[in-house]
């Protein structure tokens, strides 16, 4: 099939939920994709932070492949060596106790509030904090805990129970906590929201607070977790440990996975019957998640994240075109000064160059095994664009 009617069909017979971009990936390797009339791309979304070790890594590659020709799927009431092992590997690199695996991000944040809700179910205490302009997905309860109105409007009534603070605003926070409140959930960069980092002394001070108070702090990592950001979870690089981790994305390298994690006081909250998922803890996504942790959580490969991100972040803002970048590692925001952020994504798109945009913001979160000399190819394309 040409473009065109692959075009076609999609219009025919696909919910127009995306707004998608004239090109039908067929192939890629690392930070390189082809499309079906053998276009050739460099690739600075890794499919929104999925692709952690970018197109169909070798390893990654014989991993799947070999458990999918072993046992693909067995029922949860079963044991699976997969995912008891990948369980331990990530309570390892995260300083977590237990897992509840899932599919996909907003999943993970799911279980989040079911943990959240079973903690402060003796006192009464249901509510949960979050911040607005965050992110945390697209069921209905993951909406309503996303604090941006635009999300909602649609979709009312969504599930009660959410209070929305400020990013930074510690006092406000405080404010909120009456005593209902079981939980605050945050990202510590807001993905969706724009690329904004917390800072440190927000983070730390509200880690304070919610150990006061008794209130969960649950940090929603599923797309700044797994290298993206220079550490394995970007909490780790604030120096706190949360109650709840959320992470999804890059976790399984390019398959659905979800996984909350949760600290040791929290390890028997939920009890059989109390949570569940047909898919949770595949086999298949674990191998490959397996495969990603190993790779990932190693101190050479973390600093070759940070050491790109930031060769990445000086020469964009060497560029007139750009106002200021923004963000962690390989996890950029860049506010252009005149050109709007999504034309310009459609035209990288005809030059060969694949980047997303967030709010009104270029973002960039190639793989994070792209080579410098792809980094300096996409640069260009973008550098030509911004010139156009
Ligand atoms: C993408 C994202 C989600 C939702 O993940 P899905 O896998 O699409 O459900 C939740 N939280 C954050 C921070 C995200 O970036």
């Amino acid at each position: 099939m040409n473009f065109q009617e692959i075009k076609d069909q999609d219009q025919s017979y696909i919910l127009h939920t995306y707004g998608r971009v004239d090109a039908a990936l067929v192939k890629g390797k690392n930070a390189r994709a082809w499309d079906v009339e053998g276009k050739e791309y460099i690739d600075f979304t890794a499919g929104i932070g999925v692709n952690a070790l970018g197109y169909s890594d070798p390893e990654w590659v014989a991993a799947v492949a070999e458990q999918a020709g072993e046992i693909q799927h067995m029922c949860n009431y079963y044991y699976c060596p997969q995912n008891t092992a990948l369980a331990e590997e990530l309570s390892k690199a995260s300083g977590m106790a237990k897992a509840f695996f899932c599919n996909s991000g907003a999943e993970a944040n799911e279980c989040a509030v079911k943990v959240a809700r079973k903690y402060g179910e003796k006192r009464n205490a249901y509510k949960i904090i979050t911040l607005v302009n965050s992110f945390h997905g697209r069921t209905l309860t993951t909406l309503a805990a996303t604090g941006q109105e635009g999300f909602h409007k649609d979709f009312l009534p969504l599930t009660e129970g959410f209070l929305y603070a400020q990013a930074g605003d510690l006092a406000g926070i405080e404010k909120l906590m009456d005593g209902s409140v079981c939980a605050v959930l945050l990202e510590m960069v807001q993905g969706e929201g724009g690329v904004i980092p917390m800072g440190e002394d927000f983070v730390k001070g509200l880690a304070e607070l919610c150990q006061e108070r008794d209130v969960l702090l649950m940090v929603d990592e599923v797309q700044t977790g797994v290298g993206r950001t220079g550490t394995f979870y970007a909490y780790q690089g604030y120096d706190i440990q949360p109650d709840v981790v959320t992470s999804a994305k890059a976790l399984a390298g390019g398959l659905p996975i979800g996984a909350c994690l949760v600290g040791e006081k929290l390890g028997d909250i939920l009890k059989p019957g109390m949570q569940g998922s047909t898919f949770g803890g595949n086999p298949i996504a674990c191998a490959g998640a397996r495969v990603v942790l190993r790779r990932v959580n190693d101190p050479g490969f973390l600093q070759s994240v940070l050491e790109k991100g930031a060769y990445l972040k000086e020469k964009l803002e060497a560029m007139p075109q750009v106002e200021y970048v923004r963000g962690r590692g390989l996890m950029l925001g860049v506010k252009l000064k005149v050109k709007d952020a999504h034309d310009v994504l459609v035209e990288c798109a005809k030059q060969g160059l694949l980047i997303l945009t967030a709010k009104e913001l270029v973002r960039f979160l190639p793989p994070l095994t792209i080579t410098k000399e792809d980094i300096d190819q996409g640069l260009a394309v973008f550098q030509k664009v911004l010139e156009g």
